[in-house]
């Protein structure tokens, strides 16, 4: 390695280098919860950043690392979205637990729940959701989409 290496042209770097999308930042300590023991262990940065583009791969990057989604130990909600992934990854409450509640009430106890919940100060979002951040946003998110669904298809076919 040489001393004099070329002056970083990505050294405030804030879009993800795989898709270009805008990251969020995180707190380290979700990287170090969540991250592999290899992707640990190479983890040099102290600054990294969450990409939610669901076709991306990358899930934290800094200036010059960046992990992917199979270095990091539970399944990622924006980018590996099955029934079975996690959406609150605090009480665990899965995508399709959500969907199904979205469909059998207008007043989703899930989401009351969970909002409960954070109001208790009983999450660990920072810890447990890859995005380092309270999951209420796509739970919502969630409920409007499989409301969204379930009225096209009562208006067509
Ligand atoms: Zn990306």
């Amino acid at each position: 390695m040489g001393c004099c290496a070329a002056p970083s042209t990505h050294s405030n770097q804030t879009s993800c280098p795989k898709c270009g999308q805008a990251g969020k930042k995180v707190d380290e300590v979700t990287l170090k919860s969540l991250l592999g023991s290899s992707a640990l262990e190479r983890r040099s940065e102290t600054a990294h950043r969450f990409c939610s583009t669901p076709s991306c791969p990358v899930v934290y990057f800094g200036i010059s690392e960046s992990f992917t989604t199979d270095e990091v130990t539970v399944p990622v909600f924006q980018k590996q979205p099955g029934p079975g992934t996690p959406l609150c990854y605090c009480f665990g409450i899965k995508i399709e637990d959500v969907q199904k509640d979205a469909l059998t009430t207008d007043q989703p106890s899930i989401e009351q729940r969970i909002q409960s919940l954070v109001k208790a100060d009983r999450c660990a979002c920072e810890l447990r959701n890859p995005q380092g951040s309270c999951c209420l946003g796509d739970v919502k998110e969630v409920i409007r989409a499989a409301r969204k669904t379930r009225d096209r298809e009562l208006a067509g076919a």
